[in-house]
């Protein structure tokens, strides 16, 4: 439930593809009813199973750029050779009606929100060792070599920005990473200034009566 005037908190989530971001999150939404996660635009292609406006609004580059023209975003980057974005209207919308919004986004947009956005939250999560990475990344051994090497140095890229971040979750133990992030979240609407929003009332009536009796 939210309370009149009170404003949500924007969560940034990234990691190297392979440490179990979309899992993990997809989990956090299922645990916490509070917290909305935003759709991006995206330029890629469909992957098999997924499904348009559910884990992308799958978008042409010309429609893209019309947006970033439009200033639509909220953040945008290229990652890899495709767009990516957040839609800013969304995100605010969300906010404003007290929501807590979690962005899965890479380090160049979680960035771009901290410029915006200092009281952002930011988790990175990491896999528990880079061999553990290497055998996500190889996977099924389908794969060629050059694909490999491409996954392992743009999941290097990523990880040399971990230091960014507010948070750094393990994912060791899924159920153990997930317990991590909802605590992360919880203790950030423990934060006075979160509750000073949700409890203003009551602080002002604690207060009020310390010219009575104080
Ligand atoms: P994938 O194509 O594997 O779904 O995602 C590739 C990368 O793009 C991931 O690191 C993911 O976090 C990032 N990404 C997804 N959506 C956005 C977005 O809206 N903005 C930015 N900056 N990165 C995104």
């Amino acid at each position: 439930m939210s309370h009149a005037g009170e404003q949500g908190t924007l969560f940034i989530i990234s990691a190297p593809s392979g440490a179990g971001k979309t899992s993990l999150v997809a989990q956090m939404l299922k645990h916490d009813e509070k917290l909305g996660v935003s759709v991006s635009h995206a330029t890629r292609a469909m992957r098999s199973g997924e499904q348009d406006g559910v884990n992308y609004h799958f978008v042409s580059r010309s429609e893209f750029e019309l947006m970033i023209g439009g200033g639509d975003f909220l953040e945008h980057a290229d990652v890899f050779g495709n767009y990516y974005g957040t839609s800013k209207s969304w995100v605010r919308q969300a906010l404003m009606a007290g929501r807590d919004v979690v962005l899965e986004i890479d380090w160049q947009g979680a960035q771009q929100v901290r410029r915006l956005q200092p009281d952002c939250v930011s988790v990175f999560i990491v896999p528990p060792s880079a061999e553990t990475l290497r055998q996500r990344l190889i996977g099924r051994g389908t794969d060629s070599v050059e694909v490999v090497e491409r996954r392992l140095a743009e999941a290097e890229d990523e990880c040399s920005h971990a230091v960014e971040f507010d948070y750094l979750v393990v994912n060791d133990d899924f159920d153990h990473a997930l317990a991590d992030l909802l605590a992360i979240v919880r203790g950030q609407r423990l934060r006075m200034n979160v509750q000073q929003q949700r409890h203003a009332a009551l602080l002002a009536g604690l207060c009020n009566h310390r010219g009575l009796h104080g």
